[in-house]
């Protein structure tokens, strides 16, 4: 049998799970507030073209509103000023958004947590080298808040305390690993306090900078294994997109 008949035979026949990673796209669904002056992205929205009705006897169909980086979303190398000549999301090649991915679990870690590069080269001692042009996950259990903007964002009068990545493990993932992307629960890659981090948003800043990616508002990343799933999260291809919302699906062999 050929690869991708094997790759049918085992999803029919359940030896492979494909695991929905998106968070479900609603006008609840939260997203990332910035403070004044800066500029802000819009909720998800439905706007009902028509319904079986004078609209449209025999049809249901809706337009949608959504910025680039509403919901479950990849961020491209563009989005950050450190590759503002970089890849826009219609530019990435497409045998990247197909790629091996690994999970780190810090969850149940406190909402300042920061992932250091210790922590990445010790899993790496215990399960191998960080997949070359694949995904690190970073599961914090962040994804039990995102029915809720406020538990989400988790601000207080100091700003966001959601978990991220400190300043040395964003460069040293960026530029000392051969990732392609990294993948969180939260509303951005970054951690909610990386806006007092120097720089500021080091994981925008460093692994958009080296031309890599970021997958956000992921879930279900307890149920992918610490190394063997493959991610399939194809953005849409917008012409000059800085970001776009993505169903993320993993394949994992059971
Ligand atoms: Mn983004």
């Amino acid at each position: 049998m050929s690869v991708l008949a094997d790759l049918v035979a085992g999803i029919r026949g359940g030896t492979i799970e494909v695991v929905d990673l998106t968070a479900p796209l609603t006008a609840t669904t939260p997203i990332l507030m910035l403070p004044e002056p800066f500029g802000n992205t819009v909720p998800f929205g439905l706007q009902e073209i028509s319904r079986y009705d004078d609209r449209g006897p025999a049809w249901y169909w809706n337009n949608i509103t959504t910025g680039e980086h509403t919901g479950t979303h990849l961020d491209a190398p563009i989005h950050w000023v450190t590759a503002r000549d970089g890849e826009d999301v219609s530019q990435i090649p497409l045998g990247k958004l197909v790629a091996p991915a690994v999970v780190l679990d810090f969850a149940g870690s406190d909402p300042d947590f920061l992932l250091e590069v210790d922590h990445v080269t010790a899993w790496e001692k215990e399960h191998g080298p960080l997949p070359e042009g694949g995904w690190l996950l970073y599961r914090t259990g962040w994804d039990v808040r995102a029915h809720d903007q406020a538990e989400f964002l988790n601000a207080d009068e100091t700003g966001p305390h959601t978990p991220g990545v400190s300043v040395e493990c964003a460069r040293y993932l960026a530029e000392q690993t051969p990732i392609a992307g990294l993948g969180v629960e939260t509303v951005g890659t970054d951690a909610g306090a990386a806006h007092s981090f120097d720089p500021p948003f080091p994981c925008h800043s460093f692994l958009l900078g080296s031309g890599k990616y970021g997958l956000t508002q992921l879930r279900n990343l307890d149920r992918l294994p610490a190394t063997g799933a493959v991610v399939v999260a194809p953005p849409l291809p917008i012409i000059g997109g800085s970001g776009s919302p993505v169903r993320v699906l993993a394949l994992v062999e059971r």
